[in-house]
């Protein structure tokens, strides 16, 4: 995990770690924006970058925090 300084505008990358999902569903019921689940309740990206200046990074973060398998990361993009 990345910790994320709203005050940073560069955007953020966003990756699951698909080997430790575990289908939880805490981040698409969070930040159902960003997050959604394939057939069998594992976790898939609908967006991969975030504005660092944008309302959903919060959630993203939200989601990241909550995760309990540690499987989301976020980056700042180079
Ligand atoms: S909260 Fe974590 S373990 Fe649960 S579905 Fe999302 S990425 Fe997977």
């Amino acid at each position: 995990m990345v910790g994320v300084s709203t005050n940073d505008a560069a955007p953020r990358r966003i990756t699951i770690d698909t080997k430790r999902c575990s289908g939880h569903g805490r981040c698409y019921t969070l930040a159902p924006e960003i997050f959604d689940m394939d057939d069998e309740g594992f976790s898939v990206l609908l967006i991969d970058t975030v504005p660092g200046d944008s309302p959903l990074l919060h959630d993203a973060q939200t989601a990241v925090d909550a995760c309990p398998e540690r499987a989301i990361s976020m980056e700042t993009k180079a």
